[in-house]
């Protein structure tokens, strides 16, 4: 993506130095503006004063943006402001909607069991409404470290100016649209599209983005240049003249792998579509049946999804990647709700390999379902002669992401090793970004910091310890 407004790219740049105050505070820099600007607050609650410096000045432009993407890992919750401070991931603004009729609390530790090792239910109940609640109880807690800040704009939780000034953009083309997403709101509801879509079995986000691609209300480039937010229409991935969501999602080179691979895996395929229907034709169930659609429907999805990280500068996702997660949810999704129609399920193996004498294998997996935030994680050790050592399963009743409950399968995993064990221990899990989050641990902020931090602690005896990222696998 490229910086087209100045302006909001300055203010991208400016966040950096603020965020650097925020996480450097013991540098000399920090400490000079910390004595003269706020010597007994904090830079975020500091105010401008009429003899302030140039650099000041400047810093405090760019704290705009970290306004909107800082967010506080919670460690043990003694300098996070329950009601002020962003912390809560998935709430709205990601602070509590309001406090609860009765609420006494004012800081997270508040909220924490005097341990800090989990959350109060009863603090929780009294002080938040449910939803804020049940937000919160998908915050993962390990030791009991101070809190941080983080950036949300980015997995591993580390300021990026492309990121800050994407959020900016997003902000400022929300602004724009807010009108329209009113009136498109209301619409939804007498929507008969919304009510075909309303019984596709697939996880709500899929069913919300298909509702928009159905209206045509996705960012796709050829949109962005008719609302003159982009200057050119064209696919940057293979220089078709028009980016149509159409384009993006079926014709696109990319899109071809995609669909390509996905019949290969799984055999389905997806069907013939004409450009000016697509969208109702993939409904109808004379065109598509109701099992391919599921796939089909989040493939679209998980598609968008990477094409978007590749615009923004994230690792783009292998469409195998994806296609793994489009099968998972549906799979899943159908055997929630048809387990006894004994359908065969898309399978997808790899052998198993005995880890080097001298070693133990971790294979660990963390199963999420998007629509009830509940989880499960399995985790099993074995030897070098491929022995069974042991193995641990649990439910999670609330876990963010599929990512985190891959993490809580690694704490998981790593207390079953056995006392007083110092070999290598290799750990295989089908999370890329668990892999990459662990490799970076030290630097990151990301989500599941607490957790990496308690394994970390685990296994610190060991004489060696890694995290690797293996295919998938599928046991039915
Ligand atoms: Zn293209």
């Amino acid at each position: 993506m490229g910086f087209k407004d100045p302006k909001l790219f300055n203010i991208a740049m400016l966040g950096k130095q603020g965020w650097r105050l925020m996480t450097n505070p013991e540098s000399l820099c920090a400490r000079v503006l910390k004595g003269k600007y706020f010597p007994h607050g904090d830079f975020l609650g500091s105010r401008n004063k009429k003899n302030s410096s140039h650099t000041w000045r400047a810093i405090l432009a760019g704290r705009k943006v970290l306004e909107l993407g800082l967010i506080k890992r919670i460690g043990d919750g003694l300098s996070t402001n329950i009601w002020s401070d962003r912390w809560i991931p998935d709430a709205f603004g990601c602070k509590p909607i309001c406090p609860k009729e009765g609420a006494t609390a004012t800081l997270v530790c508040d909220l924490l069991q005097p341990d800090g090792r989990a959350w109060n239910e009863q603090a929780l109940e009294q002080n938040l409404l449910t939803i804020d609640s049940n937000a919160v109880r998908r915050i993962p807690l390990g030791r009991f470290n101070e809190d941080i800040w983080a950036w949300s704009g980015e997995r591993h939780g580390l300021y990026t100016v492309r990121s800050a000034y994407r959020i900016l953009a997003e902000k400022e083309d929300q602004e724009r649209n807010y009108g329209a997403q009113q009136s498109s709101h209301s619409l939804k509801n007498n929507d008969p599209i919304w009510r075909k879509l309303w019984s596709v079995k697939v996880p709500p986000k899929v069913r919300v983005f298909w509702w928009r691609v159905t209206h045509d209300f996705i960012p796709s480039k050829a949109n962005l240049h008719h609302r003159h937010i982009e200057r050119l229409g064209g696919c940057e991935i293979c220089g078709a003249k028009e980016e149509t969501t159409f384009h993006a999602l079926t014709e696109c080179t990319f899109a071809n792998i995609y669909w390509g691979k996905l019949k290969e895996l799984t055999g389905i395929k997806l069907p013939k579509l004409c450009p000016r229907t697509w969208t109702i034709d993939l409904l109808n169930d004379a065109i598509c049946s109701e099992h391919d659609r599921g796939i089909i429907l989040c493939g679209m999805w998980s598609l968008w999804n990477s094409r978007n990280d590749r615009r923004h500068g994230k690792a783009p996702i292998e469409p195998k990647k994806a296609i793994l997660w489009a099968v998972d949810a549906c799979v899943e999704l159908l055997h929630a709700t048809k387990s006894h129609t004994g359908e065969s399920m898309p399978r997808l193996k790899e052998k198993w390999e005995r880890p080097p004498v001298g070693s133990l294998k971790l294979n660990i997996d963390g199963a999420f379902d998007a629509e009830s935030f509940s989880g499960a994680t399995g985790a099993v050790i074995r030897n070098s002669t491929g022995s069974f050592v042991a193995a641990a399963g649990r439910r999670l009743n609330s876990v963010a992401s599929v990512l985190m409950a891959e993490a809580e399968a690694l704490r998981d995993g790593v207390k079953l090793i056995p006392h007083g064990v110092r070999e290598n221990v290799l750990v295989e899990t089908d999370s890329s970004e668990l892999a990459g989050l662990w490799r970076s641990r030290r630097e990151a902020r990301s989500e599941i910091t607490a957790i990496l931090h308690e394994v970390e602690i685990v296994v610190a005896g060991l004489s060696s310890f890694s995290v690797r990222h293996a295919r998938r696998k599928y046991h039915t």
